[in-house]
């Protein structure tokens, strides 16, 4: 009888603290902060952006007020609602004749607002091109080119917007509808787009999806990488923002906190896509990135051993994935070693003498400078 109490007891108390240390879990698991968060980098400001969203302006299902509440609450500095000029399914109850229409809405619920809005609008064309968004647009109006003249010449909706100065990218080239084998692929036209300097970007990530062959697309053409969520119903249900979840964006590096910086940033290709727990993005963006998204706080020996205790602080939603390159063992850990978001992970490396100063690298897993390669990182660690 006694035995069996105890056992209840010994089962209970078990039970509440696995219990417990699920809670634990879930909690540092997820994002303790519905803002997304990343440090600038030496030399540039880090503005998150989101340049693919839909209001019922096209075939979104808000009215515009609603996407600049959630870039706010997402903590974004940039947004474009990307209305689609040809494709209007709501024409019948709201006309639109002026495409800017959603951009000016949009524009004057920010005045007081730390967050910018862009001038945008999707090119939608059958492939190919397929899709396309045209930003940082002065009129939108002059893209949208009747049937007669696109039938003479394709090219006509971009080289309206470059005749704007415009910034124009390819959407989800990876699209199934458009490519049912999902793999992205440039047809002659877009080889033309290029040349000519009417397009700019790709995206590599879209809503949903990441593509290893937009990524190399964007590599070997010179194309800025993009990451966008093209919103068409809400971002909390879609990207399950309460469960932890966040939109896909794009992060764009700029001298300065202005659309024109902006634009300067995303012509010269300083950008990172962040989806998911994935960063996907140029070396010299995404070292400088994750370098300052992982700080050492502290290092030391412990006891007279030469078992050294390094701790690395997230300042970042991201979950961190590193893999070990470094000749010393883990005493806590395999090679693979999880950094949880805004979290102080503790790694005890085995340095087998006692060292002031030594070097640990890690292949970052979770983030891709192409496909199937992963970034390194180095933290050089001192102990006192
Ligand atoms: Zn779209």
């Amino acid at each position: 009888m006694q035995t069996l109490q105890i056992k209840t007891i010994l089962a209970t108390v078990l039970l509440i603290s696995y219990q417990a240390s699920l809670a634990q879990h879930v909690h540092t698991t997820k994002h303790q902060t519905r803002a997304i968060q990343f440090p600038d980098i030496p030399g540039y400001i880090t503005l998150k952006c989101d340049f693919h969203i839909h209001s019922v302006f096209s075939d979104g299902s808000v009215w515009p007020d609603i996407r600049v509440q959630e870039a706010l609450r997402d903590s974004l500095d940039a947004i474009s609602l990307t209305e689609h000029l040809e494709y209007q399914p709501h024409k019948e109850d709201i006309p639109h004749p002026n495409r800017n229409r959603a951009y000016e809405i949009a524009s004057d619920l920010v005045k007081e607002q730390p967050l910018m809005i862009v001038n945008g609008s999707e090119i939608t064309r059958d492939m190919p091109p397929g899709h396309a968004n045209a930003i940082f647009l002065q009129d939108a109006n002059p893209l949208l080119v009747d049937d007669s003249l696109y039938a003479l010449d394709s090219l006509a909706p971009f080289k309206a917007a470059k005749a704007q100065g415009a910034f124009v990218f390819w959407n989800h080239p990876n699209w199934w509808a458009q490519h049912k084998d999902g793999i992205a692929k440039l047809a002659p036209m877009h080889i033309e787009l290029i040349e000519q300097g009417l397009l700019n970007g790709i995206e590599v990530v879209n809503d949903l999806t990441y593509s290893d062959e937009a990524l190399q697309i964007a590599l070997d053409n010179n194309l800025t990488i993009m990451g966008t969520s093209d919103i068409h119903g809400l971002v909390d249900w879609q990207y399950k923002v309460p469960e932890g979840g966040h939109r896909p964006i794009t992060l764009v590096f700029a001298e300065e906190r202005t659309p024109a910086g902006i634009k300067e940033g995303l012509f010269n290709r300083r950008t990172v896509a962040f989806f998911n727990d994935l960063l996907i993005g140029l070396d010299q963006y995404l070292v400088p990135l994750i370098k300052a998204s992982l700080q050492v706080t502290n290092s030391e020996y412990n006891g007279d051993t030469s078992v050294a205790t390094v701790e690395i602080k997230n300042t970042t939603g991201v979950e961190y994935l590193l893999e070990n390159q470094s000749t010393y063992s883990l005493h806590a850990h395999s090679d693979v070693v999880t950094i949880l978001p805004y979290q102080t992970t503790k790694l005890q490396v085995k340095t087998i003498t006692r060292l002031s100063e030594f070097d640990l690298t890690f292949e970052v897993l979770n983030a891709v400078t192409a496909p199937k390669v992963h970034p390194q990182i180095s933290f050089k660690i001192t102990i006192p």
